[in-house]
């Protein structure tokens, strides 16, 4: 019975492969980074370094230190030298050179995800390499589409040729507002260590999270990475066959939204920053192999960053089976802000003697 099921979700799954993979990560091979939203202050993580408005020189100028203080206009990923970057959207490439401050820089015009009329210039910067995966050189004209790797990331100022203005291995990525024939926004060093209060950083630039990340999909594709999502009440689980498993009892549930599972040389972040405007509802595909009543998503947001039974909402999978669906979240009156957690709850209780598990293949927050 236990085969039996799994390898017809496997089929399934594989069918389903590829499809709702709207956006993908500037670095595919990490598990995620962090989210922060106009540079509102403590919603990321410093661990991770991906701060948007972040003050270069720790606040010595300004005397503001963290997120929303400073001029920074993108988010800088910290990895190591030679990852390779890909591109989340597509588009064409308006620039590809060796830039004293930039350092290795490729431009690429694209549609703004949510507004097709609208243009945005993503910025990769600090490149050690501007090439293809098959080592062809990535030249202005240039169209590519997302998921396509147009260098490897570099910014170590010893090791790295073309690091640029860089202190150490990490890649910047930002996404400017369409601003017609001028190159990559950068504040003037006069103004960059000074405080955003007038928000001249928002007005020329995307917090490149907030706008990626409500489309991204959690597929588990890789075998033993979960993605960042916890399990809870389970007594086995893995992530193999394009699917996360886990075999529960009583109430169990998947969940991201918190900082568990790091540990310093495991960067993570399992919280997340979607815009509630924009993305209103819950893409699920698993299979249940519980006995199902009382499914519910449960979620939180910057605003009441908790768990509770007044952010949750129903949905209904058969009692064993596949629940493949969208899952309308926008008329919850707290569905709004910044969504910053989601919680899935399969099943109110398994059999704890039994192997029958829940499959998770793809989560995601949609439009
Ligand atoms: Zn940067």
């Amino acid at each position: 019975m236990k085969k039996v099921v799994a390898s017809g979700l496997m089929i399934l799954l594989v069918v389903v492969l590829g499809y709702g993979q709207n956006y993908i990560k500037p670095v595919a091979a990490m598990p995620d980074y962090n989210g922060t939203y106009e540079g509102r202050p403590n919603t990321g993580s410093a661990r991770f370094t991906t701060l948007y408005r972040d003050n270069q020189d720790n606040g010595r100028t300004s005397s503001c230190r963290g997120e929303g203080c400073g001029r920074h206009p993108g988010v800088d990923i910290a990895v190591s030298s030679g990852t390779s970057v890909r591109t989340p959207l597509s588009g064409q490439v308006t620039a590809s050179r060796c830039d004293s401050g930039w350092g290795g820089l490729v431009v690429i015009r694209s549609q703004h995800p949510e507004r097709p009329w609208e243009t945005v210039r993503q910025v990769f910067a600090h490149l050690r390499s501007r090439s293809y995966a098959n080592g062809v050189a990535v030249r202005v004209g240039d169209y590519v589409s997302a998921g396509t790797t147009i260098g490897q990331s570099g910014g170590h100022p010893k090791l790295d040729s073309c690091a640029g203005n860089s202190t150490g291995s990490h890649l910047h990525y930002q996404i400017d507002k369409d601003d017609a024939n001028q190159g990559p926004y950068f504040p003037s060093s006069g103004q960059l260590h000074h405080r955003d209060d007038n928000f001249l950083v928002t007005a020329r630039t995307y917090n490149p999270i907030v706008l990626l990340q409500g489309g991204y999909t959690w597929a588990f594709s890789q075998n033993n990475n979960r993605e960042l999502w916890d399990l809870f009440n389970w007594q086995s689980w893995g992530v193999s066959g394009d699917a996360l498993w886990m075999d529960g009892g009583h109430d169990p549930h998947i969940r991201r939204g918190g900082l568990t599972h790091c540990a310093v040389r495991w960067m993570c972040s399992s919280s997340f920053a979607v815009e509630a405007d924009t993305y209103k509802s819950v893409y699920l595909d698993l299979y249940n192999g519980c006995s199902a009543y009382n499914a519910k998503l449960y979620f939180t947001t910057s605003a009441e960053p908790y768990w509770s039974e007044s952010k949750t909402i129903p949905y209904f999978p058969p009692a064993i089976g596949q629940f493949r669906g969208t899952i309308y979240a926008g008329w919850h009156p707290k569905w709004t802000g910044i969504i910053t957690g989601l919680r899935v709850d399969p099943s109110e209780s398994c059999s704890p003697w039994n192997f029958d598990p829940t499959y998770f293949g793809e989560i995601a927050i949609r439009r």
